[in-house]
């Protein structure tokens, strides 16, 4: 489909607002302003008064568990994970997953997130949701083992066979998802590591998320999360590693020197009481921080316009420092940051990147008066005034309509599932 929007109020790359006519084709961006050769549009959408800004890049979830939201809440962490989690997550099907992924999928989409990074335990069901829904995802699974057991092993084919099997499907990409440490021992470790590099994808793992994890980790193996994975080769492709809690100043050396991507979850690291990574420090750095929400379960929403607001707020009342982290560097995190770190064309409206875009109605009372466009977006936006959302230059949601997907079939399996599960 070739689509023109017309006459809207655009977020350049330079965060300047500027009224363009945009022009996508084949899934991407041909032009801003200026009408590629014989472009005839077979749709035109009317911008009056309304915002279009890239996607948002959601880089850490675990869509399945939207089937947990709300049902085990102020919980200490290992209580909520080990007593509360796991029991529910045993009585999981592969087709339970599907449905929590659409519910996710539903979510992200009708507050505008167009990409998201995935860690599951399903292989192919996740990946069906994300083909059926429209949106855009790079997928890890899950992958939890010692040594040369068996059962890591098995979890290791079954991503083999899930990223050979959606080869085709240009909205799929994958990485390999080491748990954390304390789930992969370090030889495990080093086997993922090797068959990422082998096989050319990235690594997305949990890193230094509760004190505990950290504290274990030096006993067992006298050094850092951190330093473990660096020495088992984790970090020698593009890596994406969520949290990043408790980091001393040499772990952030290497995190840096080896240009790992730290995706913050700053609400659900705030609702398990894990505390809250040291974002202006790794900024400083130059470390490339995007954000992500973590699970239904630990959150308990997928609305990255609330996880903005967290990540803009929390680093001020935690530095007492108005200046912490501002709305622009929010911005930033939640788009291009998270589509670089995830290996995505998007992230920016700009010809040449993917149209991965949203259109906010600017008509609501809390967007005026409007004022800056960045605060508005950290500070004033709650995900409802989400008009149109397109990825890969396809129209995917409109006005609370899903082209591709049967809400209310969603809503009855995932209440069904809910039932059996509780
Ligand atoms: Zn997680």
């Amino acid at each position: 489909m070739r689509i023109q929007i017309k006459d809207i109020y655009t977020i350049q790359p330079d965060l300047s607002i500027k009224k363009c006519d945009i022009y996508i084709s084949g899934g991407y961006i041909l032009g801003v302003n200026s009408k590629p050769d014989g472009f005839m549009a077979s749709k035109i959408i009317n911008g009056h008064n309304k915002l279009l800004m890239p996607g948002l890049v959601n880089a850490h979830t675990h869509t399945y568990m939207n089937v947990f939201r709300n049902c085990a809440d102020d919980l200490p962490f290992a209580e909520w994970l080990f007593d509360r989690i796991d029991p529910m997550e045993a009585k999981l099907t592969p087709e339970d997953g599907y449905w929590g992924a659409m519910l996710a999928c539903m979510e992200m989409l009708s507050t505008g997130t167009t990409c998201f990074l995935d860690m599951h335990m399903f292989r192919n069901q996740i990946a069906q949701a994300v083909y059926d829904s429209g949106i855009r995802a790079v997928l890890s699974r899950g992958l939890v083992g010692e040594g040369q057991n068996e059962g890591g092993k098995m979890r290791l084919c079954d991503a083999f066979e899930e990223m050979a099997r959606w080869r085709e499907c240009s909205r799929l990409s994958f990485m390999l998802g080491p748990h954390a440490v304390y789930t992969c021992d370090e030889e495990y470790l080093n086997v993922v590591a090797e068959s990422a590099k082998n096989c050319g994808v990235g690594i997305h793992v949990h890193l230094s998320e509760s004190v505990d994890e950290v504290e274990n980790c030096r006993k067992k193996y006298g050094v850092s999360p951190v330093k473990l994975l660096e020495r088992s080769g984790c970090f020698d492709g593009r890596t994406v590693a969520a949290h990043c809690v408790n980091l001393s100043e040499e772990d952030m050396e290497i995190l840096k020197a080896h240009n790992v991507s730290v995706a913050s979850c700053p609400k659900s690291n705030a609702k398990l009481g894990n505390g809250a990574a040291d974002i202006p420090a790794l900024l400083d750095k130059g470390i490339n921080v995007c954000i992500g929400t973590d699970s239904a379960a630990s959150n308990n929403s997928l609305n990255m316009f609330s996880e903005m607001n967290a990540m803009a707020m929390y680093h001020k009342c935690l530095r007492r420092d108005p200046t912490a982290v501002s709305a622009d560097t929010v911005y930033r995190m939640a788009t291009i940051n998270g589509a670089d770190a995830l290996g995505v064309k998007a992230g920016m409206v700009s010809p040449g990147m993917l149209a991965d875009l949203v259109i906010l109605d600017l008509d609501r009372p809390q967007l005026h008066p409007l004022g800056d466009m960045t605060a508005a977006l950290s500070y004033s936006v709650n995900g409802s005034e989400v008009e149109t959302v397109l990825v890969n230059g396809d129209v995917v949601y409109h006005k609370g309509e899903f082209a591709n997907i049967d809400s209310e079939r969603v809503y009855y399996e995932v209440d069904k599932i809910a039932g059996r599960i509780r």
